[in-house]
């Protein structure tokens, strides 16, 4: 609280990072990294920008990286927006084409970043429960609007939406822009990237955080229309000219072309996912079916926040989401290494015997 704190600053409520404790021997499941580095290929490209070329600027326009996203995704650069992460990408939305008189929808239970960028913005919003399964009800949606916004498969459930309701929300919400946040969607579900040639409302968000591993790299991009990309770029070169330093542009670029190493790396997540919730299953979890790198697991008789402090107290953190009240139960858990997950399955058998 300060006299200094402008009117906006006093009324924010911050989003709240999962942590990065810097303890040794942690069994770190708590913010959806992937255990796995990043391609050699990138590594490599990050050791050759380190020279003189760093006195200069990047190319404000990162057109190579722009060009790479485009033809990974058979779209123009023109359709595509790159960002310092896809949380600046999201930012940038939130400002740029989701804040109009009516208030926006998205789940009750979803990324908690959206309702503060509402806040930061002045932006209306109206969260729709999920159903009974931790589904989003596409005929929810169904109502005048400013916009929508989910990701796809939700976070933190894991649960992924058919591209075919996808469809149904475009083809009901023609005068309102629909994001799609894809931040997980390489570990088990369809982009909605191939919509976008017929929905000039859609725009759909990638991260090179997760399924490419370059958490710290912060590199996130759009996909949609011109016109919204646009809109985007307006916002950008009226905020920060150079989001993307020279490494993030050229380590991204080299994450995009190694498709071999991309599906590799997340061959393996998806199948230490399958095992660990099998096993999770034998010792009484309920798991909703995950179609990302994380799954949201509770047990029948044991609390979420006491779980998640019994693992800590052995070095292995998740994450425990307080509200609202009927996600308490839960624990959302990064996948692992498969040693990673066996030390936790160690772990929550012993808790719970
Ligand atoms: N969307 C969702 C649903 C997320 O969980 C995250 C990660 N916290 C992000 C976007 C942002 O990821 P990044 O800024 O690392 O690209």
């Amino acid at each position: 609280m300060s006299k200094f704190w402008s009117q906006v600053v006093h009324d924010l409520t911050p989003y709240v990072p999962g942590e990065q404790p810097k303890l040794p021997d942690l069994v770190k499941l708590n913010t959806n990294e992937n255990p796995y580095g990043p391609s050699p290929k990138v590594l490599e490209t990050l050791r050759a920008e380190a020279g003189d070329t760093l006195r200069l600027y990047p190319d404000p326009n990162s057109g190579r990286l722009r060009q790479a996203i485009a033809d990974y995704h058979h779209v123009t650069p023109a359709q595509v927006f790159v960002g310092n992460g896809s949380d600046e990408v999201l930012a940038h939305a939130f400002q740029a084409l989701l804040k109009h008189d009516a208030p926006i929808l998205f789940p009750d239970i979803t990324y908690s970043f959206y309702p503060v960028y509402c806040g930061l913005y002045g932006i209306a919003y109206r969260q729709l429960p999920l159903n009974e399964a931790f589904e989003i009800r596409v005929d929810d949606y169904l109502q005048p609007n400013g916009g929508i916004i989910f990701p796809n498969p939700n976070a933190p459930t894991a649960r992924l939406l058919a591209l075919s309701e996808i469809e149904r929300l475009l083809q009901a919400n023609a005068d309102s822009v629909v994001v799609i946040d894809e931040a997980y969607v390489d570990f088990g579900g369809e982009s909605a990237v191939g919509l976008a040639a017929r929905y000039p409302q859609l725009l759909v968000v990638h991260t090179l955080s997760k399924a490419r591993s370059l958490a710290g790299l912060r590199v996130g991009y759009a996909v949609g229309h011109a016109d919204l990309i646009e809109a985007l770029t307006r916002v950008k070169d009226s905020f920060n000219s150079y989001p993307l330093d020279r490494f993030a542009e050229a380590g991204a670029v080299a994450a995009m072309q190694d498709q071999a190493w991309f599906d590799e790396t997340r061959g393996k997540v998806i199948a230490s996912r399958d095992k660990l919730v099998a096993e999770l299953e034998m010792l009484g979890f309920a798991v909703l079916p995950s179609a990302a790198n994380f799954i949201f697991a509770r047990h029948p008789a044991h609390d979420g926040a006491a779980l998640t402090a019994s693992l800590r107290e052995r070095s292995i953190i998740v994450r425990h989401f307080k509200q609202p009240s009927r996600i308490a139960p839960f624990m959302r858990i990064t996948i692992g290494t498969d040693a990673q997950c066996a030390a936790l399955v160690n772990a929550l058998r012993e808790i719970i015997a």
